[in-house]
């Protein structure tokens, strides 16, 4: 009988490391790992740490081997695991919905930074995809209103399994958002928020293969290249439908800040506030109406 080699969980993390040289560098290498074996082994890293030197079974190896295979076609270790984390939130993830960006966190946490908690808001969340924006949102505020739509059915059998799992109630629907001019549902929102497709066939260029093989293209790229057609839209549809004083937040392509302020002020809306990213990006807007 062939002696199975006996292997630590260090050995097997070093051995993985190699093998995800053709992907990742050290760094990245690391930080995949880590997400996988603690995932596998539901523990925190500070856990993992602990149990290095102790030896893992051949189950264990036999799913790492597995991820290691996906990771090296590229695939997004979320969509491997099926989940992520979002503003402390697990956010279930799959083809079907656009894994949550740090970005979002961010604008998620202005939002959150700006209000008192409020049982009394209203929060809609439109191009909701996975639901996290209005999930996130609706933990912090614990308001009694929180809606979620998106044109994808797929999306919202994801976000409503998300609400579940997170333990709040949110009406999640399909709508196309851009199919009529206006939507009742909008009516006597505190907050309209959304991150809808924004990326333009010229930055699709510059994507890696992790995003363009694997993340749904209709939550990224706004049909015919129009990058701008959510935010005429919905600025439109927040100045007839939000509460007086109401405010309508977008997360934004970088590129488009300027265009996406002319819409707001063409909308009349007012106290119109670009903001950067982490990364020193025009990433969000944020527009009172008045
Ligand atoms: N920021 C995302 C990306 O870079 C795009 C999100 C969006 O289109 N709403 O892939």
């Amino acid at each position: 009988m062939v002696q199975q080699q006996k292997m630590t969980y260090k050995e097997l993390f070093r051995n993985s490391i190699l093998k995800l040289s053709s992907i990742a560098d050290q760094n990245e290498s690391e930080a995949l790992l880590r997400i996988a074996f603690c995932h596998l082994l539901q523990c925190n890293p500070a856990k993992l740490l602990s149990i290095m030197n102790d030896e893992c079974d051949k189950d264990f190896i036999t799913d790492i081997e597995k991820i290691i295979l996906r990771l090296q076609q590229h695939e997004p270790i979320q969509y491997i695991l099926g989940e992520t984390i979002f503003c402390d939130c697990k956010i279930l993830v799959n083809k079907n919905v656009l894994i949550p960006r740090p970005e979002t966190e961010e604008l998620v946490e202005w939002i959150c930074s700006l209000f008192e908690r409020k049982s009394d808001f209203k929060i809609t969340d439109l191009c909701t995809g996975s639901g996290c924006i209005a999930i996130a949102l609706k933990k912090y505020f614990g308001q009694s209103g929180g809606y979620g739509f998106d044109i994808s059915e797929q999306a919202i059998e994801v976000a409503k399994q998300n609400a579940k799992i997170n333990n709040v109630s949110i009406g999640f629907c399909m709508d196309d958002i851009l199919e009529t001019n206006t939507k009742n549902y909008l009516d006597q929102n505190d907050i309209i928020v959304s991150n809808p497709p924004y990326v333009s066939q010229h930055d699709k260029a510059k994507m890696s293969a992790n995003v363009l093989n694997y993340e749904p293209h209709i939550a990224l790229f706004p049909e015919h290249d129009d990058v701008l057609i959510f935010y005429k839209t919905i600025s439109n549809l927040a100045m007839q439908h939000l509460k007086m004083g109401g405010s309508l937040f977008f997360e934004i392509n970088e590129s488009h800040a300027l265009e996406v302020e002319n819409i707001l002020r063409e909308n009349k809306f007012s106290s119109i506030e670009i903001k950067k990213d982490m990364f020193g990006k025009n990433r969000f807007a944020r527009a009172i109406k008045n």
